[in-house]
């Protein structure tokens, strides 16, 4: 058996029930285990997607959400307020946010080598390292939206925002730079949707300047 790692923050209970990988990390809910036993943390395991979001089940821990819905997503989802992945409990999204922001982004990944077809989620990732996490705790489940490829969620206002960069607390200006410099990517998409995606772009930005003053939880 594996011990839990000793360079990972210690685990909320609900996390220490997770099983552990052969290197002691936790193997969160939402993981594939291949019929040998062993994990691939790259893949979501069969309908982990639909089965989270119609059960209510925490995506990290897998057990029942409670009155808040926790993100840990890429700061420009801040903007578009989309995301692929249905929420977890607040302490699993932090303790996911400072462990290891990959242990829930399974397409968040540089080696995409070896991945079966529609390993991951809907929509169109973008593919770069955002360097911060944020944690978006919201009261509302996200709502579901179809895509080509599958759903996609949208997120409410959050109630308490915070961003870790480096498995540590970020500054906003961590955010801010990141939001920054990933701005083109949506630029560059919504240009090719159009003069009115490029407006509600706009407006998404604006209305995201405004969230992270008012609900940024500071460093
Ligand atoms: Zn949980």
């Amino acid at each position: 058996m594996a011990e839990y790692r000793s360079d990972l923050p210690p685990r909320p209970e609900r996390i220490a029930r997770l099983p552990l990988d052969v290197r002691g990390f936790p193997i969160p809910w939402f993981v594939w285990v291949k019929p040998d036993g062993t994990p691939d943390f790259r893949v979501i395991r069969e309908h982990g997607i639909a089965i989270a979001y119609k059960k209510q089940l925490c995506w990290v821990c897998g057990e029942k959400l409670g009155r808040y819905h926790a993100f840990v997503v890429g700061p420009m989802c801040g903007v578009n307020r989309v995301t692929s992945e249905p929420s977890c409990h607040r302490e699993c999204g932090e303790y996911a946010a400072i462990a290891c922001p990959f242990l829930t982004k399974p397409l968040a990944i540089r080696n995409e080598r070896g991945l079966p077809e529609s390993a991951g989620a809907a929509g169109q990732m973008i593919k770069r390292n955002p360097g911060a996490v944020l944690l978006w705790v919201q009261k509302e489940p996200p709502k579901p939206f179809r895509v080509d490829n599958g759903h996609l969620f949208r997120l409410s206002d959050p109630v308490e925002l915070r961003c870790f960069s480096r498995s540590k607390p970020a500054n906003i200006e961590d955010v801010l730079y990141s939001v920054r410099t990933g701005m083109p990517l949506l630029a560059a998409m919504a240009k090719k949707d159009g003069p009115q995606a490029e407006r509600a772009l706009r407006q998404q930005a604006a209305v995201f300047d405004r969230i992270l003053r008012e609900s940024y939880v500071h460093a």
